[in-house]
């Protein structure tokens, strides 16, 4: 994908802060951190969403955000940390090709995760609870 800015970071046409690269994946610093030290990990194949992984990539890429979480923690003294992929225009996301965010996070840091709670009616959530379980 040429006009893709982590498909340059992959090839090496435009710098990072690499932390981490194997045959599927690498890692490196955001350049606009949450807290320092908040790192991306990509898959160095070009999509957009974490639904078009190849299936047995996703057993290396969830085993890498806990090496990589880990990495962090000890790096930044971080208290937690968060996981955020935001897959999809709607959800957020402004780089179109699929990335997991590291976050560490401290007590005293200045941004939290909201959202407003919605209710479900009654028996809805039974409805959504056998829709989903339908699709697994
Ligand atoms: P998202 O909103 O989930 O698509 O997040 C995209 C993230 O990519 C943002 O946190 C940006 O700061 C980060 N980002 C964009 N360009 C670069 C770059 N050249 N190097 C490192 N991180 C980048
Ligand atoms: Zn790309």
């Amino acid at each position: 994908m040429p006009d893709c800015i982590f498909c340059k970071i992959v090839k090496g046409d435009i710098p990072a802060a690499k932390v981490y690269e194997g045959s599927k994946f690498i890692a490196f610093l955001d350049i606009s951190p949450a807290n320092k030290g908040h790192v991306l990990i990509i898959p160095k194949e070009h999509y957009e969403r974490l639904e078009e992984m190849p299936n047995p990539d996703g057993k290396e890429f969830g085993e890498l955000q806990v090496k990589i979480a880990k990495a962090v923690m000890k790096a930044t003294n971080a208290e937690g940390f968060n996981l955020l992929l935001n897959n999809g225009k709607a959800a957020g996301q402004e780089v179109m090709h699929a990335h997991m965010h590291i976050q560490p996070r401290f007590g005293t840091d200045d941004f939290h995760y909201k959202w407003t709670h919605k209710k479900y009616e009654e028996g809805e959530m039974k409805q959504f609870q056998e829709k989903i379980r339908k699709f697994i």
